[in-house]
């Protein structure tokens, strides 16, 4: 493990109680996850490229004076001296993780292992972002965690399929091999305020569509399933996931188990937002998963956790915080890249 570090300089102006980094904390569930962590008086290090996060999702964190960000790329060794330290950062949208699929898998591959270093130098928990897409699209429905997938491995999805499998392997090598204490977690479709207007994922996609009155852009015949957790709710798994008492020493699936079909999902949206727009069929991408759904018996049993907010609630406030940002001039909603 003996490699030259890039030691990563922080300004800080104040010290909180627990030192957390938090790698991809400029991106979409990296941004909620940084604000749950200050507001319980804790230091946070922002550790983020800027490729699909921004500085729009983290501005509001520079009040707290014990929040910093540094721009640095994970697939690049670095030393921060940490207490904690939760790994979000890859991208996690379709379009943009097949964009640059060498660096999605490197992200996951060498991103994962130099965090794992720090963990095992700093004797830091270390909290993984893994996916339902390790299950690939899935013969057994819900899927539980003992179900070990259908991954294809070498199509379109596979650089980041393949590589949050191959984190987790990491992850539980580092446990088996160094004793690292270690949370994985896995998570279903995930949707709320602070998502990128041009994500690509669905709900966002939809939503925007619908608001600017354009195509609502089905891909396939819409039978197709997805299960969707408000941001909140899974922000309050992840809590209760990293600060468990003793290990966990398997993944756990955070998610919200109510299944909708992609095509009645895009009825509510037009519903919801009162929308003139049409429905439109796109070919199915390659590879896309027929259905899922989160059996979430481990996370409900361990750490006594289960989803509270409905998709209409959730959708309410997803709507209300797209409507804002499409009201705001183009150039405020600019991504730093
Ligand atoms: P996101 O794209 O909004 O956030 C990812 C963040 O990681 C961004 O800020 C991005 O700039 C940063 N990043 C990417 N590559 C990096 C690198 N090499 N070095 C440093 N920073 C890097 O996506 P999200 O929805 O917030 O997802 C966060 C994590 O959760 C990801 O690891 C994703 O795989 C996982 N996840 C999310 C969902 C979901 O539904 N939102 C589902 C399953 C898994
Ligand atoms: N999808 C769609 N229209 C869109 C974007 C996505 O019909 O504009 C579909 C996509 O094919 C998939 C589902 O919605 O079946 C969820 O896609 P998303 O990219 O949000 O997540 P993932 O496929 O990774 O679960």
């Amino acid at each position: 493990m003996g490699k030259a570090y890039k030691s990563l300089s922080v300004n800080l102006k104040n010290k909180g109680n627990r030192r957390i980094l938090v790698a991809g904390g400029a991106g979409f569930l990296g941004s909620h996850l940084c604000e749950r962590l200050l507001k319980e008086g804790n230091t946070v290090i922002c550790v983020d490229n800027f490729s699909t996060g921004g500085m729009d999702n983290i501005h509001h964190l520079l009040r707290f004076d014990t929040f910093s960000f540094v721009r640095h790329d994970i697939v690049e060794p670095f030393d921060l001296a940490v207490d904690e330290i939760y790994n979000l950062a890859c991208p996690a949208s379709p379009p943009h993780y097949q964009a640059d699929p060498v660096h999605t898998l490197m992200t996951n591959v060498l991103g994962s292992l130099n965090l794992l270093k720090l963990a095992v130098r700093y004797k830091a928990r270390i909290f993984q972002a893994s996916t339902s897409e390790v299950y690939g699209d899935p013969h057994v429905h819900p899927q539980p965690e003992n179900y070990w997938g259908n991954v294809n491995s070498f199509g379109p999805r596979a650089c980041y399929d393949e590589g949050k499998r191959s984190a987790e392997t990491l992850f539980f090598s580092f446990h088996q091999q160094y004793g690292v204490d270690i949370r994985v977690v896995r998570i279903f479709n995930t949707y709320g305020p602070r998502m990128r207007p041009d994500d690509g994922r669905v709900i966002s996609n939809f939503v925007v569509q619908a608001l600017k009155g354009e195509d609502i852009t089905v891909y396939g015949d819409g039978s197709q399933t997805r299960s969707f957790c408000y941001v909140d709710d899974l922000i309050e798994g992840f809590h209760r996931l990293m600060y468990s008492q003793g290990p966990i020493t398997t993944p756990v699936n955070i998610g919200n188990p109510c299944e909708f079909t992609i095509g009645a999902l895009a009825e509510q949206i037009i519903t919801m937002t009162g929308s003139s727009s049409r429905i439109v069929h796109h070919p199915l991408p390659v590879d896309d998963p027929r259905q899922r759904q989160p059996d979430i018996t481990m996370a409900k049993r361990r750490l006594g956790w289960a989803p509270t907010i409905a998709l209409k609630d959730g959708l309410k406030s997803t709507i209300a915080y797209f409507e804002n940002q499409l009201a705001r001039p183009a150039k405020e909603l600019a991504v730093v890249a």
